[in-house]
């Protein structure tokens, strides 16, 4: 019954069903999770001689009178009286000419709302009504939903409240507990049933807190437990061969080590033991390595290749695009320039049937994250590192063993990650924080730019650029809050270049780049660009992070307002990469109050992980990654920021795991299938 499809709701319609299915609502268990945004209290109900202005109430009477009316303006209305043996009280509509053949004189109704009072006549201005005695929609705390795609908050709840009637006649369904006994005492947790019952139709406010906190339990919980369960499996797995870092190892990793160009930082440094632990052990590595751009992770992951190459063992760098595949190809060919270890690039324009006859001799082979879907077959993978992608999970390492692969895989990334989130969403995964930058790194000096000094701070930039042959970024504002970039911001964007070329820089060179571009054009302008063909680079947001431009040292956003401080600072990422001084400017094309409080927080901080924590607690995690980065889905009901409940839900699975098995937990099973099942959906 809870997996009933909606298809089977009594009175509705078709249109409806499309409605309710396109904001992923497919069952009834869908429909039972989709919460409330807000409540309303109409819980006081009156008797209409008490009713009081100001008063939101709820009154119940019978229908005495009901005519039509036209407002001074001409607006259409639908006045009625209603009558409950103390008092007579008015109430109107506005264009709702149904409601004279639905209150037909003699009906009982139920109506919330907002007591008026025109000299010693009071009116009820209607929010809520209902025919018959209160019971869903007045007289109580009522739901109120996020109303998306004409779904009215009346309607959904008329469903729910189905649904949940019939999961009282059902007494299996949602009476099974999910948890043992005593998980659900130590956390002093509520039964599901009423929780499900009291997140929709509260009995008081008390009653809801606690079905929050049950429910918010439940979703954490079952991430925790599916991360825990992953971790489990993969703790029994094995990689084909333990490396050695002792003796000779040790000092040829040393003196490797003293040779690099610079010292490593003392993060640097922490986070390499960690790495190096874990390439010891026969358990392959899981590890996510997250740094600030510019932080120096390459070195760290050669230093993991390294290792695998002195055992005799390959490793694969995988980056997100070919243009930082190339990058790293050369980083690297550069770092291991005096030494035996051999390089390969692998692009997506050689033939997969020349990869092995290409590769196979290569200590290391970097290229595109399609690496991993290619019918490789090289001779001993030892080591596997993602640049740039958050979720290398499940599925890809399933994908890797079918190959008959399991190697030590570390991720990494650049985007900042408050830690609560990390905790939750990457559960299974072992962290590692590159937290400082090498020294002598200039921050980059950040400004939030007022309208009056835009043309000053165009020829600013003109100065820097002939005077100083730098080059500089504008970035144009981020346009639709869907996915994919789409044809409005291209054109936006390729407004913005003419009229910059034509208007603002006339005597200097600009390039255009943007996401409807061919992947090969995109790198070409890329490349252009970093070869100081162009003074100036106009791009969408979307254009990939990333790419290192040294020389590039200034940074123009436009509509700054429209981003998260973790977006905006991975923008900023793009420059300071030299040893200049780089400058970045935000432009708003909207600058309430709240947009430049939380501009300056920005202007004057340079960690990733601050902006990301601020943006959780201003925006939520949705806005935080926004259009940049896919893969991360929103909590329903928990919080990221409620970091006592993820270590709370954090141990409890780790409890259940040691003293449970899950196929004695049926509801618990299902869950977790098809949290994974949703997981690798996303993958
Ligand atoms: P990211 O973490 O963004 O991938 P990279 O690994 O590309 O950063 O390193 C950025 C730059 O910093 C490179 O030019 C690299 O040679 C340099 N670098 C890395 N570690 C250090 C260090 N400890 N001291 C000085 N420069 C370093
Ligand atoms: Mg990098």
């Amino acid at each position: 019954m809870i997996n009933d499809p909606i298809e089977t709701l009594p009175n509705t319609s078709v249109i409806t069903i499309r409605r309710l299915k396109s904001i992923g609502i497919n069952t009834f268990w869908d429909f039972l999770n989709y919460f409330p945004s807000r409540y309303e209290d109409y819980s006081l109900i009156s008797p209409i001689d008490r009713l009081q202005e100001g008063e939101t109430v709820t009154v119940t009477g019978k229908i005495t009178d009901g005519k039509y009316a036209v407002t001074r303006n001409g607006t259409r209305m639908q006045k009625f009286k209603l009558e409950d043996g103390t008092g007579t009280v008015e109430l109107a509509w506005f264009n709702q000419p149904y409601l004279l053949t639905l209150f037909k004189p003699g009906t009982q109704l139920s109506v919330a709302g907002l007591v008026k009072r025109f000299g010693n006549k009071f009116s009820l201005e209607p929010h809520e009504y209902e025919i018959g005695e209160p019971s869903k929609h007045t007289g109580r705390l009522i739901p109120i939903y996020p109303e998306k795609r004409g779904l009215s908050s009346k309607l959904i709840r008329e469903k729910i409240n189905y649904i949940l009637n019939q999961l009282d006649h059902d007494r299996d369904q949602l009476g099974n507990e999910l948890y043992p006994e005593e998980i659900l005492a130590f956390n002093k947790l509520i039964d599901e049933k009423s929780a499900y019952q009291n997140i929709h139709f509260p009995d008081n406010k008390n009653a809801l807190n606690k079905s929050k906190q049950r429910l918010a339990f439940d979703e954490l919980f079952i991430i925790q437990l599916t991360s825990a369960l992953i971790r489990k499996e993969w703790e029994i797995q094995t990689v084909g061969h333990k490396f050695d870092a002792g003796n000779t190892h040790m000092y040829s990793l040393q003196k490797f080590i003293n040779h690099l160009p610079f010292k490593l930082t003392a993060s640097q440094q922490k986070v390499w033991e960690e790495i190096k632990y874990d390439l010891t052990k026969t358990k392959p590595m899981n590890r996510f390595l997250q740094g600030e751009v510019g932080s120096g992770k390459t070195v760290v992951a050669a230093l993991g290749c390294y290792l695998a190459y002195l055992n005799g063992y390959q490793s694969l760098i995988m980056a997100p695009t070919e243009i930082l595949a190339q990058q790293h190809y050369q980083t690297l060919t550069n770092l291991f320039k005096d030494s035996p270890v051999k390089i390969g690039l692998q692009t997506g324009s050689q033939k997969i049937s020349n990869f092995k006859s290409q590769n196979s001799n290569c200590d290391i082979v970097v290229g595109t994250h399609a690496l991993i879907s290619r019918k490789f077959s090289l001779n001993k993978i030892g080591f596997i590192v993602i640049d740039e992608q958050h979720r290398f999970g499940v599925a890809q390492r399933a994908k890797l063993k079918e190959k008959g692969i399991n190697p030590h895989i570390l991720t990494m990334t650049a985007t900042p990650i408050p830690r609560t989130v990390a905790l939750t969403l990457h559960g299974e995964l072992d962290l590692s924080v590159i937290d400082e930058m090498p020294i002598g790194r200039l921050p980059v000096k950040t400004y939030l730019v007022p309208k009056l000094k835009r043309e000053a701070g165009y020829q600013w930039i003109k100065r820097q650029i002939k005077e100083q042959g730098v080059q500089t970024f504008i970035v144009c504002p981020l346009i639709a809050e869907s996915e994919t970039e789409t044809m409005q911001s291209v054109k936006a964007v390729t407004k913005e270049y003419e009229y910059l070329k034509s208007y603002v820089f006339p005597e200097l060179k600009l390039g255009l780049v943007h996401g409807k571009l061919k992947s090969k054009e995109k790198d070409t302008v890329m490349n252009d660009f970093k070869k100081r063909k162009y003074d100036i680079l106009v791009a969408t947001p979307v254009v990939e992070v990333g790419i290192d431009v040294p020389n590039a040292t200034i940074m123009i956003i436009e509509g700054a307002e429209r981003y998260g401080l973790a977006q905006l600072h991975q923008l900023r990422g793009r420059i300071g990469r030299g040893d200049k001084q780089s400058y970045c400017f935000l432009f708003t094309s909207n600058d309430n109050h709240d947009v430049s409080e939380r501009l300056k927080y920005f202007t004057v901080t340079n960690q990733g992980r601050l902006l990301a924590e601020k943006d959780l607690i201003i925006r939520g995690p949705g806005q935080i990654y926004g259009q940049m980065q896919h893969g991360y889905t929103d909590l329903k009901i928990a919080s990221f920021t409620d970091y006592s409940l993820i270590k709370q839900t954090r141990s409890a699975a780790e409890y259940f795991i040691n003293h449970y098995a899950l196929d004695k937990f049926p509801g618990l099973k299902e869950r977790i299938e098809r949290k994974k099942v949703e997981e690798v959906s996303r993958d």
